[in-house]
């Protein structure tokens, strides 16, 4: 189950709301203390978890829902609603170019899973109809320009690479010129990360977007890393500004606060989550579809 603890407690809470025939004020005032306990456990950014509770509770003990014959299940409706929300509400899809290729830049920290995601989306558009090329940039990890070209060639998906001597913007560059003259109408750039965020590393990706004009620039981010996560997602829209975040490995022991904070601290939205080491385990994010997820 996706954010097991999270969905366990506010399922518990809400349950008990949903039994009682007549709320009153307390009765919302203590579940909501318990939601808000729940959401913290979970790793959710504080300052969200209170803006979030306090929205609840503002619109959970109006009139309507204390008058209501089924007060429980309005309150659990808009729980529903609220954490649709702050998840972005809507589905946020991929710009693409009207004058193709599209250009997509992956960006993220090592380990965050980016390489890998860069084959998924790949994959991804490549069901949908598109030609994507992908593109290695990522000179600094050992290997994750072979592991690129693995990746390629398992999805029958031509790998744009010039080595580990050359340097991340001229490859970008001369991968952008050779998904143009191919005919590819998708080049995804798979750039460094590092360990940490850090100038040079800031430098390489502001030097790859002045050159490239992406019409993307999506954030590879670790759900298992919960509010680091966000944080770097912050650090990196800061830096260098970003459309989007595609978040990694959801389908692990994830607490849930990455997922549940990363669009409200940064207005950013996800796009896409990875649900698996496989290939075709990348989905585009539902907002509604994860809060009833998440309610049961
Ligand atoms: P990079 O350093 O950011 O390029 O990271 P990689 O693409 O090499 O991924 C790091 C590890 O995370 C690899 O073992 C991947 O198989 C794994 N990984 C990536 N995405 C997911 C995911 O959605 N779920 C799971 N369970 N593992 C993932």
């Amino acid at each position: 189950m996706i954010f097991e603890g999270l969905a366990e407690k506010l399922q518990n809470t809400l349950g008990k709301l949903k039994s009682k025939g007549k709320l009153s004020e307390k009765d919302v005032k203590d579940a909501m203390r318990e939601v808000k306990l729940a959401l913290l456990e979970a790793d959710v950014n504080f300052k969200v978890v209170k803006q979030f509770v306090d929205k609840v509770k503002e619109r959970a003990v109006g009139q309507e829902v204390m008058e209501s014959l089924t007060p429980g299940q309005h309150v659990i409706k808009i729980v529903n609603e609220e954490l649709t929300s702050l998840m972005g509400d809507v589905q946020s899809k991929i710009n693409f170019s009207s004058k193709p290729p599209t250009v997509i830049m992956l960006v993220g920290l090592q380990g965050a899973g980016k390489t890998t995601t860069a084959g998924k989306l790949g994959n991804y558009l490549k069901k949908q109809g598109k030609k994507p090329l992908l593109v290695a940039c990522d000179v600094y990890r050992p290997a994750a320009i072979k592991q690129l070209k693995v990746v390629g060639g398992q999805l029958d998906i031509p790998v744009f690479e010039m080595g580990d001597k050359v340097s991340p913007v001229e490859i970008a560059k001369q991968g952008l010129a050779h998904g143009v003259d191919s005919g590819r109408d998708v080049v995804i750039i798979d750039t460094a990360g590092r360990l940490h965020i850090d100038e040079q590393l800031m430098d390489e990706l502001v030097n790859i977007k002045s050159e490239l004009r992406p019409h993307e620039i999506l954030l590879v981010i670790d759900s298992m890393t919960g509010q680091d996560a966000v944080n770097v997602a912050e650090s990196f829209n800061e830096a260098l500004g970003i459309d989007g975040v595609i978040l990694t490995k959801l389908d692990g022991d994830t607490r849930g606060g990455a997922a549940l904070s990363v669009k409200a601290v940064t207005q950013k939205p996800v796009k896409f989550v990875g649900m698996g080491e496989k290939l075709n385990e990348l989905e585009p994010f539902y907002p509604d579809r994860m809060a009833s997820r998440i309610l049961g």
